[in-house]
């Protein structure tokens, strides 16, 4: 049968726009790519380069304090958020842009509209026309959910937060993620008074205990309103405000209410359970270890899975399956000692197993040092940093790797590599200090913490 496509690619996020691109101008395949919003998908649009320039902006304001701490005789007047809005939104539509004329360079021709699947190789637009392909790649990504309770749609998501019209000056940020934790202190750096509400018993479920203990302690040293064991019961307007009542038998009011409550994939009337598409639990596409679903000619990729939704594991997956389909070189993706950053502040950078995960595997030896860094020190600050190894008793092989330190974040992609390579503790212990850093602390602990 001929098609019109050799894929066609719903959703121009991070994975979809990699997966057409390397498709159409590696492979030589006819691919077609529908998008219903705008190019570069929540990462770009709505995700991680707004986010990471908006904690850019938070940064500079204890930046300043460090600044006269070190002898600068300088004096901040205030934070201007429609001017650093005004920016962000040409930056994110100079990016859009990229996106787009990458596409066209890459000759994918593209569909600003949504898109569903009719049948295992049938996608309908939104216009109702029909675009047939040999296979089908569902990279639709995920969306902000809201918790079920009257009035929530009073309340922002990390999709509205980046175009407020004004810095809000209270704002309550409901969530324990690292999306919540990492608004919480980019609107505390910018002068919001922030209060965060979280049902459990810490921040960052599922990393290592004692890393996020101490970004909870430095969060709420730095002035984050942290409430642990409390959650949100109801929500009326207050005037220009929000009235919240919490389960802690409190009453408040704030100039906006914020829910990082969780996010769920796009699968919603895409017409993939009729089409014969698996979907799991949380609605979510069922796919195997080379992102292929129930239906042989459709793949999915990305968050839209629900595997380990990050940008850089997306696009990933996208080459996999390019090399897989397209190159005849079937390619899993791993999964595994995948290295990520919690834009905190102070930033989260990590790679592996936590101590609490790894113990449940065997004996390991921990290794973990916590201290004041240089120039917060001298800045008179109280701030510290953790540096941390969870090594295997037994291989010696470093199985985790975790920083909470300024930079935490660039410095996990080198360790990452050394974990990925399997190094052993004396692996790092052989490579030489730099000198002075806060990363040199990673080759120079000589006796484990705890064992066990
Ligand atoms: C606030 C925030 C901060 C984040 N920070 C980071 C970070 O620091 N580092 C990191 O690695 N990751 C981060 N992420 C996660 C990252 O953004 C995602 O993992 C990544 O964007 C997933 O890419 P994707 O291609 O699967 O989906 P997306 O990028 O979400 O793209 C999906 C696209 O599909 C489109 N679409 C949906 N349905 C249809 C349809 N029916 N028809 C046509 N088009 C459709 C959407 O409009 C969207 O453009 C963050 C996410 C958020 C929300």
């Amino acid at each position: 049968m001929a098609f019109d496509y050799d894929l066609f690619v719903i959703g121009g996020g991070s994975g979809g726009v990699r997966a057409a691109r390397v498709a159409a101008s590696d492979a030589g395949a006819r691919v077609g790519l529908a998008e219903a919003s705008r190019y570069g998908g929540t990462c770009v649009i709505r995700g991680c380069v707004p986010k990471k320039l908006m904690v850019f902006a938070s940064e500079y304001a204890p930046a300043l304090a460090d600044a006269q701490a070190f002898g600068w005789q300088i004096e901040a007047t205030g934070f201007d958020w429609p001017a650093f809005r005004g920016k962000l939104e040409a930056e994110l539509d100079r990016l859009e842009g990229i996106y787009r004329k990458m596409l066209a360079g890459s000759g994918v021709e593209t569909f600003d509209q949504r898109a569903r699947l009719a049948d295992p190789h049938t996608v309908e637009l939104a216009d109702g026309t029909r675009k047939t392909a040999r296979h089908i790649l569902i990279a639709t990504g995920g969306w902000p959910v809201k918790p079920e309770m009257e009035n929530a749609d009073l309340a922002l998501t990390s999709n509205e937060v980046f175009h407020l019209d004004a810095l809000p000056k209270s704002l309550l940020i409901v969530g324990g993620g690292y999306i919540a934790c990492e608004f919480a202190g980019i609107f505390n750096g910018l002068g919001t008074q922030v209060t965060q509400y979280y049902r459990g018993a810490q921040i960052l479920r599922g990393f290592d205990d004692e890393a996020r203990g101490l970004v909870a302690e430095e969060m709420q040293q730095a002035g984050v309103d942290l409430h642990l064991g409390t959650n949100i019961l109801g929500m009326e307007r207050d005037g220009s405000g929000l009235r919240v009542k919490a389960t802690n038998g409190t009453e408040r009011t704030f100039d906006q209410v914020l829910f990082a409550t969780g996010r769920a994939p796009n699968t919603a009337g895409m017409g993939l359970e009729e089409a014969g598409v698996n979907l799991g639990r949380r609605g979510e596409v069922m796919v195997d270890e080379y992102s292929q679903t129930s239906v042989p000619s459709v793949y999915a990729i990305g968050d839209v899975t629900d595997r380990l939704n990050l940008t850089p594991v997306a696009i990933r997956e996208g080459m996999a399956f390019v090399e897989t389909v397209f190159r005849g070189n079937p390619t899993p993706v791993d999964h595994a000692s995948v290295p990520t950053a919690i834009f905190t502040q102070p930033e989260m950078g990590t790679v592996g197993l936590s101590e609490e995960a790894a113990r449940e595997h065997g004996p390991i030896e921990v290794y973990c040092t916590s201290f004041k860094p240089m120039h917060k020190g001298f800045a008179g600050r109280t701030d510290r940093v953790l540096m941390k190894l969870v090594v295997c008793a037994e291989t010696r092989r470093v199985l985790g790797c975790h920083i909470v330190a300024p930079g935490a974040g660039e410095m996990i992609q080198l360790a990452g590599i050394a974990v990925k390579m399997g190094a052993t503790k004396e692996d790092f212990d052989r490579t030489v200090a730099v000198h002075p850093t806060m990363s040199e602390e990673i080759v120079t602990m000589r006796a484990p913490v705890r064992t066990g």
